[in-house]
């Protein structure tokens, strides 16, 4: 059964942890969920499952900073 993952607004108000989870078949994937605080306004976010790994989420740091000279520094951007 799909995974679908929701956002609560009210938690993210009072400083809890806003996301939760909510396995459900594909024909109610609309439907409103209640986060497990019993809160009722509720976003549903894309969904994480089903696509072959990982959607979404952070993106791995960037393995290729500039090692001194080039980059940034040619343009103008950082030059005073
Ligand atoms: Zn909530």
């Amino acid at each position: 059964m799909p995974r679908y993952e929701f956002r609560c607004r009210e938690c993210i108000a009072v400083g809890a942890t806003p996301t939760f989870e909510v396995d459900r078949p594909m024909a109610a994937a609309s439907d409103p969920a209640t986060c497990p605080s019993g809160h009722a306004d509720t976003v549903k976010l894309l969904s994480t499952v089903a696509l072959g790994g990982r959607a979404g989420g952070s993106a791995p740091a960037p393995a290729m900073a500039p090692a001194g000279g080039g980059g940034c520094c040619g343009g103008g951007c950082c030059g005073g």
